[in-house]
C-alpha cells in the first residue's frame, strides 16, 4: 500500500490543478514530518527483504511496472498533460517513452553493470592478495522531483534504485502530486512488496521532512536555491546528495551549419515543455556572418506554433506550470528590451500561456542572459570567432548541457571538449535525458553527481571491497616492531616497490625476505 494512503498526521491539502483551464484535479493530503518519517522507517524494514532479492525478482518487478505503464499510457499522457500543461505529445514523446527505454535498459544490464570486478592491485597480487568489488545497494533512497518532468525524472531514479537493491520514498512536487501517486500506483499494480516504494505528498515542508528523516542518499532535482537548502541539511547527517539543479544552456551556431535544421532544432530545444526544460536552449550564439538568416528562419517557424491546452492534440505549447514561472518569464523579457534587445514575435501572455518569444541583440551584459528564465524564450547574441563563442558559453554560474553546430565534425568536437558542460551534444540538442544509458548531470552550479548511465547506478550502491590474502602465514613487511633495518626496508618500498616495476622490485627482496623473517622469529 502507498504511504499517502497511510497517514497519522497531514496537516492539510494540496489541490492538483490543470494549469491550462484552473480546472481541480484532485486533492491530496500534506504529510506530516512525523508521516514522512515513519515510511522512511517502513522503507528501511522493506529493505531488509528487497535486498536479498536476486537481479531476476528486481528484473521481474520493473518490466512488469513497464506492462502497466504500456497498458494504461494513454491515461498516464493524459494525466501528465493535465497536471503539469505539456502537450500529450510531449508526455509522451519526452517522458513515456525515454523511461520506458530506460527501465528496459537498467532492468536487463542491471546486474551486468553491478557485476562484482576484480581490481588489479598490481605488485600486491605478487604477494598473494587479490581484491574484489561488490556493489552493494545503499538501502532507503529519498527522491525529491520537480514538476516539469514529473513522470520520467522520478520514475527513471525509482526504476534505477529497485534494480541496484534500494528501496524508495519518493516526494513529488506539490505542482504534480497526482502524478507521484501514480508511480506508486504502478509498482503496486506490478506487485511491488508492501513498503519497497512508497509516495509521500507534500511541500516543501514534506521535502524538508524526507531530508531530515533520513534516507541513506537523496537525489533531488529541482532549483538551486532549494539544492544549497538540501546540501546543508544532509551535512548535518553526512547524507549523500546528487543534485540535479539549473541550466542556462548555450547553443553555439557556426555559419557553415545547416541552418534551416538549426532552426527547427533551436524551436524545438528553446520551446518544448514551454520552455521549461532544464536542458532547455537558454542562450543562443550565432556566428555573425549567419545571423540574420538564422534569424529569420527562427522567426518564421515560430509563428507557426500554435499555444493551447496541451490535451488539444494540435498544441505545440502548452501552458506554464504556474504563476510564479510565469512572472519569472515575464520579469525577463521586460529586461531583455530595457537592456536593448528587440522581440521578433511573441513576448505576450495570457492566463499561464506565454507565446514563445525569440529577441534579438541579446549579449552577455544582459542579465536575462545570466539567470535562469525556465520559460519560451530564445535570446539570440553573436559571436566572430570560435574562441569568443567558447567564452561566452562559458560565461555562465550553470554547466548542464551545451550544444555546437557546423557541418566541420573536427571544429565540433574541438569547441564541444572546451564547453564547461555535464553534456555537450554536436549537431544535437536538449533530449539526451532521454538516453538512460549515458550519465546526466552538470557542473558549477548545475549540480553534483549523476543519473542515468553507469555512473548513475554507481550513485546507487556502495563499492564493497573485499581483500583476501591467501598466503596468510608470513607477517607483513611494515608490521611492528620497527627498527633501523625496518626504515631502510620501508625507503626500499618506496623507491623500487612503489615504482610499480617488477625488475626495481627485485632489487628490494633479499631485504625484504630479511625483515619478514626477522619479524617471524619476534
Ligand atoms: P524546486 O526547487 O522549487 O522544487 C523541487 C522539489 O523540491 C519539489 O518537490 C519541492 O517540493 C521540493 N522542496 C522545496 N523546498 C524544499 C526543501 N526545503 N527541502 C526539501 N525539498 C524541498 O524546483 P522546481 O520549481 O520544482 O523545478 C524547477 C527547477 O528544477 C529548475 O531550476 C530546473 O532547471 C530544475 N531541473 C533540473 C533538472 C536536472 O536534471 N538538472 C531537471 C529538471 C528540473
Amino acid at each position: 500500500m502507498n504511504a499517502a494512503l497511510k497517514i497519522k498526521n497531514e496537516t492539510s491539502e494540496i489541490i492538483s490543478r490543470n494549469p491550462a483551464t484552473g480546472e481541480e484535479l484532485g486533492r491530496v493530503p500534506e504529510l506530516s514530518a512525523e508521516d514522512v518519517k515513519a515510511a522512511v522507517e517502513r522503507s528501511r524494514e522493506a529493505f531488509r527483504k528487497w535486498r536479498e532479492t536476486s537481479f531476476a525478482e528486481r528484473r521481474k518487478l520493473v518490466m512488469r511496472a513497464r506492462e502497466v505503464i504500456l497498458a494504461e499510457m494513454d491515461e498516464i499522457a493524459l494525466l501528465i498533460s493535465r497536471e503539469s500543461g505539456k502537450p500529450v505529445a510531449e508526455a509522451l514523446s519526452m517522458e513515456i517513452a525515454p523511461v520506458l527505454d530506460l527501465m528496459q535498459y537498467f532492468a536487463r544490464k542491471g546486474e551486468k553493470l553491478l557485476k562484482p570486478r576484480r581490481v588489479d592491485i598490481g605488485l600486491y597480487s605478487l604477494l598473494g592478495r587479490s581484491s574484489k568489488i561488490v556493489y552493494r545497494p545503499l538501502g532507503v533512497v529519498g527522491i525529491i522531483s520537480p514538476w516539469n518532468y514529473p513522470f520520467s525524472i522520478p520514475l527513471g531514479e525509482t526504476a534505477m534504485a529497485l534494480m541496484a537493491g534500494n528501496t524508495v520514498v519518493l516526494k513529488p512536487s506539490e505542482l504534480t502530486p497526482l502524478i507521484g501517486l501514480k508511480i506508486g500506483e504502478i509498482f503496486e499494480k506490478a506487485g511491488a512488496p508492501e513498503d519497497v516504494v512508497q509516495i509521500v505528498t507534500g511541500a516543501g515542508a514534506t521535502g524538508a521532512a524526507l531530508v531530515e528523516a533520513p534516507p541513506d542518499k537523496i537525489m533531488f532535482t529541482g532549483s538551486v536555491g532549494t539544492g544549497r537548502k538540501i546540501a546543508d541539511e544532509a551535512a548535518k547527517k553526512m547524507t549523500p546528495v546528487v543534485l540535479e539543479l539549473g541550466g542556462k544552456d548555450p547553443m553555439i551556431v557556426f555559419a557553415d551549419a545547416n541552418l534551416e535544421l538549426v532552426a527547427g532544432a533551436a524551436v524545438w530545444g528553446a520551446f518544448c515543455n514551454a520552455g521549461q526544460s532544464c536542458s532547455s536552449v537558454e542562450r543562443l550564439y550565432v556566428e555573425e556572418t549567419a545571423a540574420e538568416r538564422l534569424t529569420a528562419l527562427i522567426v518564421e517557424k515560430t509563428k507557426q506554433l500554435r499555444v493551447g491546452d496541451g490535451t488539444e492534440p494540435a498544441t505545440d505549447i502548452g501552458a506554464m506550470s504556474s504563476e510564479r514561472q510565469l512572472e519569472i518569464v515575464k520579469d525577463h523579457v521586460a529586461s531583455f528590451t530595457k537592456d536593448g534587445a528587440r522581440i521578433l514575435t511573441g513576448g505576450k501572455s495570457k492566463d499561464l500561456f506565454f507565446e514563445p518569444t525569440v529577441i534579438a541583440g541579446a549579449n552577455n551584459s544582459m542579465r536575462a542572459m545570466h539567470e535562469e528564465t525556465f520559460g519560451p524564450t530564445l535570446p539570440i547574441a553573436t559571436f566572430k570567432t570560435e574562441d569568443e563563442a567558447v567564452r561566452l558559453a562559458n560565461d555562465s554560474e550553470f554547466g548542464l548541457t551545451a550544444s555546437v553546430w557546423t557541418r566541420d565534425l573536427a571544429k565540433g568536437k574541438r569547441v564541444a571538449e572546451r564547453i564547461e558542460a555535464g553534456t555537450v551534444c554536436v549537431n544535437e540538442v536538449l533530449y539526451t535525458h532521454g538516453i538512460g544509458q549515458t550519465p546526466w548531470g552538470g557542473l558549477k552550479n548545475s549540480g553534483r553527481g549523476r543519473t542515468h548511465g553507469i555512473e548513475g547506478l554507481m550513485e546507487l550502491v556502495q563499492p564493497h571491497h573485499l581483500h583476501i590474502n591467501r598466503f596468510a602465514i608470513l607477517p607483513n613487511a611494515w608490521w611492528l616492531p620497527y627498527g633501523a633495518d625496518a626504515i631502510e626496508t620501508f625507503k626500499g618500498f618506496a623507491r623500487y616497490f612503489a615504482s610499480g616495476s617488477l625488475f626495481q622490485t627485485s632489487k628490494l627482496m633479499p631485504r625484504l625476505l630479511k625483515r619478514i623473517l626477522d619479524l617471524r622469529r619476534k
